[in-house]
């Protein structure tokens, strides 16, 4: 599907650094790539509640690693899906009276306005799970037939399809926790409180997840090579994965609730279907929380982008509020978030329009740029970035072209 328009992004010249970036799985940085490209998958909405400031945070903590990259000369293959078939989209459907497509396809294309205004690059493939069904029917097909799946029948009479993790740890390259890091006993806990079913009958192992699931009355289904019905969750990201990008990509990033069961569990399903690692660092964004609790869907208690922009705040207000803080970091959002952010932008404009007509930077000039580097190449540490630039402002000296094009292509603050 189409995916929305990329703001300009200028070229800042040679001395861009390769990001070093924090892997969740094995708790250390490392380099984002050692060649000259680098291939991302970054895990899309679910569209029934987009764009909350949760979303936002994840998405522009990617945009930052985008950016960097590009600085560094590497050329990015970035791929995002969205999930606009599965269970919360249905209910939320079910629950306002909705046609399901209808609510995924008006939320789809606000997620791609705030995008848009927000000025996150977008990916190179947008892709949903509908129009993917076939092939991740295939893919379903295929674990089954190679051992990695099996039916489980229900009580209404209907078989779901199940990938089995123990056939997965002896026969390919994945084994349980090693994405996630967790224990057992923590992975059962999370796997029942996102979206799991550890306790349903039939099943070989409590964390096998679902890989198909039969149609049933009232929910939509498609006829394909494994029967009628619609894929789980976690195999359309692997399908999604595989058909743009080859293994083993550099990045699979997303929220930090995704990492068990979604990123373990379609890992272990890119093992089995492709004979290999899936990817080489797993990222994942903090969480925002709202009066005291994670900000989300089932708590209800959610700040939407939209809403901000239709109060007039300006999109580069939001960027630097949520820029403000570290990515992997859990934070509360408050007003003075805002605040901060909306007199921070007035300070950097009067500074920006003080700017000489220079024909040529100074050294001084690429200071800033090159501490805005340092910075950004490590672990994306924006805050750091940010304050780079209020330093600079304060300093009362005009700005440079050189500078306001760093703070345009690595904070995606437009200020001319
Ligand atoms: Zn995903």
């Amino acid at each position: 599907m189409k995916s929305w328009d990329s703001p300009t992004l200028p070229s800042l010249g040679t001395g861009g650094l390769v990001p070093s970036i924090f892997n969740s799985s094995s708790g250390e940085l490392q380099p984002a790539t050692v060649s000259d490209t680098a291939q991302m998958y970054v895990c899309g909405i679910t569209p029934y509640d987009a764009t909350h400031l949760g979303h936002a945070n994840t998405y522009l903590a990617y945009d930052t690693l985008n950016r960097a990259l590009r600085d560094a000369g590497i050329k990015v293959h970035y791929v995002q899906n969205v999930t606009d078939v599965d269970d919360p989209l249905l209910e939320r459907a079910k629950s306002t009276g909705a046609d399901w497509s209808q609510l995924a396809q008006t939320q789809i294309e606000l997620f791609r306005t705030d995008m848009q205004a927000l000025r996150i690059l977008p990916p190179d493939e947008y892709i949903g799970v509908v129009e993917t069904i076939q092939e991740i029917a295939e893919a379903c097909k295929q674990l089954l037939e190679s051992g990695f799946g099996y039916w489980v029948e229900s009580e209404d009479g209907k078989a779901d399809l199940y990938f089995d993790c123990r056939v997965a740890e002896q026969n390919s390259a994945w084994k349980l926790g090693e994405v996630s890091g967790l224990t057992p006993g923590e992975m059962i806990a999370l796997f029942a409180e996102r979206g799991g079913d550890p306790d349903r009958l039939g099943k070989r192992n409590r964390l096998d997840p679902l890989l198909w699931r039969a149609k049933r009355e009232n929910e939509p289904s498609w006829s394909t090579t494994i029967g009628e019905g619609r894929p789980g969750w976690h195999i359309e990201c692997s399908v999604i994965g595989a058909k743009f990008l080859d293994a083993p990509i550099q990045l699979s990033g997303g929220g930090s609730d995704l990492l068990f069961p979604h990123q373990e569990m379609s890992a272990a399903h890119s093992a089995a279907l492709l004979g290999k690692r899936w990817s080489q660092c797993y990222s994942n964004a903090g969480m925002l929380h709202l009066d005291g609790e994670k900000m989300s869907k089932s708590r209800g208690n959610l700040v939407f982008v939209s809403s901000l922009l239709r109060e007039g705040i300006d999109p580069r207000v939001i960027r630097l509020a949520l820029l403000n803080h570290h990515y992997r970091s859990d934070w509360e959002w408050q007003q003075a978030d805002l605040d901060h952010a909306k007199g921070r932008l007035n300070r950097w404009l009067n500074w920006s329009a003080s700017r000489f007509q220079e024909t040529k930077s100074t050294d001084s000039n690429f200071a800033l740029v090159k501490a805005m580097r340092n910075a950004v190449s490590n672990d994306l540490d924006t805050p750091s970035a940010l304050e780079l630039v209020d330093w600079r402002v304060l300093s009362e000296t005009p700005a440079s072209a050189i500078e306001l094009a760093a703070i345009n292509a690595l904070l995606g603050i437009e200020l001319d």
